[in-house]
């Protein structure tokens, strides 16, 4: 038995494609076969039925109905396949009878090279990268296929490879490409654990020769050289960007003519920020559970379009750090701040403006439909009104940006005029969207029989002139179709060119060339009419290519004037004040601040606001001590948040603020407090803090929350503070350092410029209070057993804590642990506690070697917790 030819057919392109779930065009269906179809029924939740396919036993088989395919593509997508759409390329009635109908592969679409809207997310790029190691540099490119954002950048020389994988990370892309070379040399650094947001694919290595990729790049941009792309020399870069061109075009199997320009990433312009900080500071979603809820991101966007939404989520995650273009930022948020009226007007032209960055890719894919011309033409529409509102303003950055905007006047008389503004059909498929007065010839085709009559009427009187037969009328019957009448006297008057037809006792009836054609113009009129609106809308998609660049800087204006409006529009609801940041400024100065998310989530003025000096040579380290849950963490992040809003030209969370050039904010978040990583592992820890040793400058920020606890007490204590001597010493950065080993606030006056702060908590009887203000001077206990009474463990359990505590305290610790032991149970009976009463020796014995094998600092308060009870009920037993 042998496969029947169609399922031959298929099985070829999946062989083709072995990655893909190939969609199998069959009439008004799309199929899936075998493991395919086995796989999707079970995400789609579609019934698996069987088809014949010569063989024995069925294939097995499932479909969905063409027009849901983007629906059903989506789940696919999400479920983290990649889909092969198989379209039919001809018609039954091209193809011939019974003839096998030509299929092809018309796309492939994966999750990084999705267009439609239900799979993406609205507020967040979606991007595609490749990677590139050329033996010495690494080039990185990435690309929004949604948008036409296209990125490049090259790392240089010894540990490019990791560098472009750590700014990989960063870039958070959702599928990744790399030729095989590249792929050998990520295997053999062990880099891949750096990057774990997807896996990074390999493809053959001719799609990055040098030749192929700067070809490529040059024939699709029309340049002859990629020096305009700030590209010349930068042989890894141009290599990524091509080969993943030359991917694009593969797959997706059109002109990407929406990719209108590369963009070269000059990282100096920006400041760095690795993906640990991006994570550790919940820039764009909260550590906790990955949501949006909870970050800076949320607070911030009060955007009226996504493309405005987008634009603030790229500005968050790379501040600037150029002190003008901060400024020019700052001075526009300040104007909007300033004039509420003006502001809220800008709110309302940006209100109904629809995401157009998106609705421009699908002009490449050809999948932009009539509406989505009415959008287009809906935000030219309002350009002429931003550019009026806007002219005269005082901030340069807006009034730039509002010249800049081109209203693209010709293109948008073309849409308006053009297409049908009222009921405007969903599809092309069925005509009508072409609007009425617009070609004559449509409309007279869209009213065939009103028509019929003219044209009739119209040819008559031509054919009279012509002939100079006066009594020449048309007519029509339904065995001869449509004549011209002679009556019999002015037979000998015909032309040659009229062909007879039939006779009458009265005259004669022919039909001409012209008459035949006008009647097929009348009875297949629908289809005409289809076929002249097809090229009218082909006309029109020719004219929006052309102006994509246009239209795409417009919508990156509009994105920038309404990512400004967002900062004005928080900075006045939550209070916030421009930031001063200039060459000049040396320090970190901050008068009652705040963090930005942490005061969202408490009642108005229940967030306590903290004063920061950091820099002068005073004080550039400061070492944070106090109780868990003091506020220590929220502290540091507050500082190295209004430090990145600065940067980024947004207003702050403060009664004033002062803030240096700073060109890296570093995070190490202490292992057991990133436990939500379920990586708490000591070497993470330490590959971290290696980082921020190797990189940090005297123009950095760091903050360390917590190091050196994931090892013994004496080791972290110790790493800690040569850690610390190393950062204030050598790299002279601004640091903020929340620890719990109090050893450390000796080092006040021991090294230069560390300063000693401390969470002040207030104690009443066995209590506390936390007050969160932040206060000069150690603190000189932590306070643990305090919090672990406020959580609700037994006061008997406490108070013994406590009093174990005072001996161990007191106690010389250049002694073993065992006499320290010995001298926390106490030689005397008479000071025996009842723990140890003699009828329960035995039991005391085993707590106490229990006790013995604690390491406090390895636990996490909760972990502490679950311990005590755990020890007070083999107590109880
Ligand atoms: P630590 O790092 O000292 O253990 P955190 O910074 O995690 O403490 O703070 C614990 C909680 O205390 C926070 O989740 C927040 O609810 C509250 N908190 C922190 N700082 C403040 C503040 N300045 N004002 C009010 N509440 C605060
Ligand atoms: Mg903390």
């Amino acid at each position: 038995m042998k496969l029947s030819p169609m399922m031959q057919q298929a099985q070829a392109f999946k062989e083709a494609h072995p990655d893909c779930i190939i969609m199998f065009r069959l009439g008004d269906f799309y199929e899936m076969f075998n493991d395919d179809a086995v796989k999707a029924s079970a995400i789609l939740g579609l019934t698996l039925t069987g088809r014949d396919c010569g063989l024995e036993k069925r294939a097995p088989m499932c479909g969905v109905p063409y027009h849901a395919v983007d629906n059903y593509i989506s789940k696919l997508i999400a479920a983290g396949e990649k889909v092969a759409i198989c379209e039919q390329m001809n018609t039954p009635e091209t193809a011939g009878k019974n003839k096998m109908l030509e299929r092809d592969i018309v796309r492939i679409i994966t999750p990084g090279t999705v267009i439609e809207n239900d799979i993406l997310e609205d507020n967040k790029s979606n991007f595609i990268a490749s990677i590139l190691f050329d033996g010495t540099n690494t080039g990185l490119s990435w690309i929004d296929v949604s948008t036409g954002e296209y990125n490049v950048v090259q790392f240089d020389g010894n540990g490019s490879l990791d560098r472009a994988i750590g700014f990989l990370s960063y870039v958070d892309p959702s599928e990744v490409k790399t030729s095989t070379a590249t792929k050998q040399e990520i295997a053999f650094n062990k880099l891949e654990k750096q990057f774990t947001a997807c896996t990074i694919d390999e493809l053959s290595d001719s799609y990055f020769t040098f030749n192929a990729a700067s070809k490529l790049l040059r024939a699709h941009f029309a340049v002859a050289s990629l020096d305009i792309f700030d590209c010349g020399g930068k042989n890894a870069a141009i290599r990524a960007a091509g080969g993943l061109l030359q991917y694009l075009f593969d797959t997706q199997k059109n002109s990407l003519k929406h990719l209108q320009t590369l963009k070269y990433c000059h990282l100096s312009g920006y400041m760095v920020l690795d993906s640990n900080t991006k994570r550790n500071l919940e820039l764009t979603e909260s550590a906790r559970d990955g949501k949006k809820k909870g970050s800076l991101f949320a607070v911030l966007n009060k955007c009226r379009t996504a493309m405005g939404a987008r634009m603030l989520r790229n500005w968050i995650e790379r501040p600037l750090r150029d002190p003008a273009k901060i400024n020019l930022r700052l001075s526009a948020v300040e104007r909007l701040v300033d004039d509420a009226p003006f502001s809220d007007e800008i709110a309302g032209l940006l209100a109904p403006i629809v995401d157009v960055e998106r609705l421009l890719s699908k002009i490449a894919y050809k999948k932009i439909m009539p509406r989505d011309c009415l959008a287009i033409s809906a935000f030219l529409g309002q350009i002429p009104k931003f550019k009026k509102l806007i002219s005269g303003c005082k901030s340069k950055l807006l009034t730039t940006l509002a010249s800049e905007l081109d209203e693209l006047k010709p293109l948008h008389t073309l849409l308006i005029s053009a297409i049908e503004s009222e009921e405007c059909p969903a599809t092309t498929k069925d005509g009508g969207y072409i609007r009425r007065g617009y070609s004559k010839e449509l409309d007279e085709y869209r009213d065939a029989k009103k028509s019929a009559t003219q044209w009739l009427a119209r040819l008559e009187t031509s054919e009279r002139e012509k002939t100079g037969i006066r009594t020449l009328k048309t007519g029509y019957n339904r065995v001869f179709g449509y004549y011209i009448e002679v009556s019999n006297s002015f037979i000998d008057q015909v032309p040659e060119t009229y062909i007879r037809k039939q006779t009458l006792t009265t005259g004669e009836r022919y039909i001409t060339p012209e008459l035949k054609e006008l009647e097929e113009k009348i009875v297949n009129a629908e289809a005409f009419a289809l076929k002249i609106e097809t090229e009218i809308y082909n006309e029109i998609v020719s004219v929006l290519t052309n102006c994509l660049l246009s239209l795409q800087e417009n919508a990156r204006r509009i994105a920038g004037i309404d990512a400004l409006y967002s900062l004005s529009k928080v900075a006045r609801d939550n209070r916030y004040v421009k930031p001063r940041i200039d060459e000049k400024v040396k320090s970190i100065k901050i008068t009652a601040g705040r963090h930005p998310v942490v005061e969202t989530l408490l009642k108005s003025n229940e967030y306590v606001t903290n004063d920061t000096n950091l820099g002068d040579d005073s004080c550039r380290t400061m070492v944070i001590t106090g109780p868990n849950m003091a506020g220590k963490s929220t502290y540091m992040r507050q500082v190295a948040l209004i430090t990145l809003m600065a940067h980024m030209g947004s207003f702050v969370p403060a009664n004033s603020a002062e803030i240096s050039l700073t060109d890296r904010i570093f995070t190490r978040i202490g292992a057991s407090d990133d436990l939500s990583l379920g990586q708490s592992t000591f070497m993470v820890e330490m590959i971290e803090t290696a980082t921020i040793l190797k990189n940090a400058t005297e123009k950095s920020l760091i903050v360390l929350d917590e190091i050196g606890r994931g090892t013994s007490t004496f080791d972290g204590l110790s790493i800690a503070w040569s850690v610390m001597e190393y950062v204030s010493n050598v790299l002279k950065s601004k640091t903020l350092f929340a620890t719990h080993y109090h050893e450390l606030t000796e080092l006040e006056g021991l090294l230069e410029s560390v300063h000693n702060y401390r969470v002040l908590v207030h104690e009443r009887d066995d209590d506390i209070v936390f007050l969160y203000k932040i206060a000069r001077g150690g603190a000189n206990k932590s306070f643990g057993i305090e919090v672990s009474r406020l959580a609700g463990v037994p006061k008997e359990v406490t108070a013994r804590a406590k009093d174990i505590l005072r001996k161990l305290e007191s106690s010389n610790l250049s002694q073993d642990t065992n006499s320290i032991m010995l001298d926390v149970i106490g030689g005397g009976k008479h000071e025996q506690m009842s723990l140890f009463e003699s009828d329960e020796t035995e039991k005391a014995k085993r707590i106490l070697n229990a006790v013995r094998d604690i390491d406090v600092n390895a636990y996490s308060p909760m972990q502490a917790l679950i311990l005590l009870q755990d020890l007070v009920e083999s107590a109880k037993k």
